[in-house]
């Protein structure tokens, strides 16, 4: 051991980020977390059992180990740039960071076995790592660009390691050509190095496991308020979201349309549930490609489909809904079925008035069945 006793604390930080990247990685494997959750702990672990062990370590020592020693840097950067390239549904140069990290370990042996120099190993391992890294950079800039606040800190705390990695590698460049005689591990500049990046490192960390927590709660509230079979909104989430059309309401008149499968009793009692079940995703399709991605359509249980939509007036928004009907009307369904729908529609102006609403719409869409179904009723 060889670090004095009042710097032992040093080493609480790696273990630290050890023990957070082995939570990513049993939560990828156990608990389904994404898999950029499962490369960010292989990118926490790998430096930090690195950085732990050379803190312990001389000179003297470090050299024996230092090119395999690299690797764990290496493959913590090259990691972390993974995660983030999966984070924003891109891909990894394999083929790039391959011929990097090659070229590194060949530079490193040399510089380890045959010409033995400290300082240039350090430049090579941050000039690597500054690579590798920066392989990731323009994606997370694309990523920033596009995502919501707490995933912007993500790419910022992903710069921050980068201008840290960056800064670093400069100082060793002007600073350091001494190294071959300085005891490395209890220079006060080492001891800085370390806690800065360790300092960003747990930041990175916590910021991943925020967005992924985030995203988790997304998953929860999302699943709480759809359809399992047609992963349309149930009633929950049509009221849900019906509130937040209201809020962010554009000019024109809003219109509740309520739909309702023709005899599709018989369709289940000739075909059977599963084809019933095929007939009513189709239709949730169908509905969904004849409205606007605003509006905003449920299931609220049966053969039953509720949509609100915005359009220029009451005309219009008949022309829309017997297009869907007609739609219906000419689709083939599985086993050659054949089905229709009917209609009710009613104006609504507010949120407040959502249940008289529905209760009109509701009222002429029986009105529709009672005149024959395979129809649209506005009155
Ligand atoms: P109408 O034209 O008057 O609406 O007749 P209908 O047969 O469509 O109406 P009814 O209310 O008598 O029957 C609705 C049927 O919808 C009963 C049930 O078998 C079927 N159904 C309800 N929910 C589901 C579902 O989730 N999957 C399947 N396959 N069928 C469902
Ligand atoms: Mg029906
Ligand atoms: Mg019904």
């Amino acid at each position: 051991m060889h670090l004095p006793d009042t710097q032992y604390f040093l080493l609480f930080y790696p273990i630290f980020l050890i023990l957070i990247g082995a939570a990513f990685i049993a939560a990828h494997l156990w608990f389904k977390a994404p898999r950029y959750l499962l490369w960010m702990g292989v990118g926490c672990i790998l430096p930090s059992v690195a950085l732990a062990a050379q803190t312990l370590m001389t000179n003297a020592q470090l050299r024996q180990v230092a090119p395999w020693f690299a690797l764990f840097y290496l493959g913590g950067a090259c990691a972390v740039a993974h995660g983030m390239f999966l984070k924003a549904n891109s891909k990894t140069n394999i083929f790039l960071t391959s011929v990097i990290i090659t070229t590194a370990m060949v530079l490193l042996l040399y510089f380890t076995h045959i010409d033995d120099q400290l300082w240039v190993r350090i430049i090579i391992i941050n000039v690597v790592i500054l690579c590798l890294e920066g392989l990731a950079i323009p994606t997370v800039y694309l990523l920033l660009k596009k995502t919501y606040p707490l995933e912007k800190l993500l790419c910022f705390s992903y710069f921050s390691l980068f201008t840290y990695g960056f800064i670093r590698t400069l100082t060793v460049i002007i600073y350091l050509q001494k190294v071959q005689h300085i005891d490395l591990a209890t220079t006060r500049w080492w001891m800085m190095m370390i806690a800065v990046n360790l300092l960003l490192s747990l930041c990175f960390a916590i910021i991943v496991s925020a967005v992924a927590i985030r995203e988790k709660f997304n998953i929860i509230n999302e699943e709480r308020l759809r359809d399992p079979l047609t992963k349309l909104y149930n009633r929950n989430g049509f009221l849900e979201k019906t509130k937040d059309f209201f809020n962010k309401l554009q000019p024109g008149e809003v219109y509740l349309v309520m739909c309702d499968i023709d005899n599709f009793k018989n369709i289940n009692d000739t075909w059977g549930h599963v084809a019933g079940d095929s007939i009513l995703c189709t239709i949730a399709d169908m509905c969904k490609s004849n409205i606007r991605q605003t509006d905003i359509i449920g299931r609220f249980g049966g053969e039953e489909f509720v949509i609100l939509l915005q359009s220029v007036d009451d005309e219009s928004s008949v022309t829309l809904v017997d297009r869907l009907r007609k739609n219906i009307e000419d689709h083939i369904f599985i086993n050659n079925i054949r089905i229709t729908a009917s209609f009710g529609i009613a104006i609504i102006i507010d949120f407040s008035q959502l249940d008289s609403a529905l209760e009109l719409a509701d009222r002429r869409l029986y009105n529709a069945k009672n005149s024959g179904r395979n129809r649209v009723c506005f009155n």
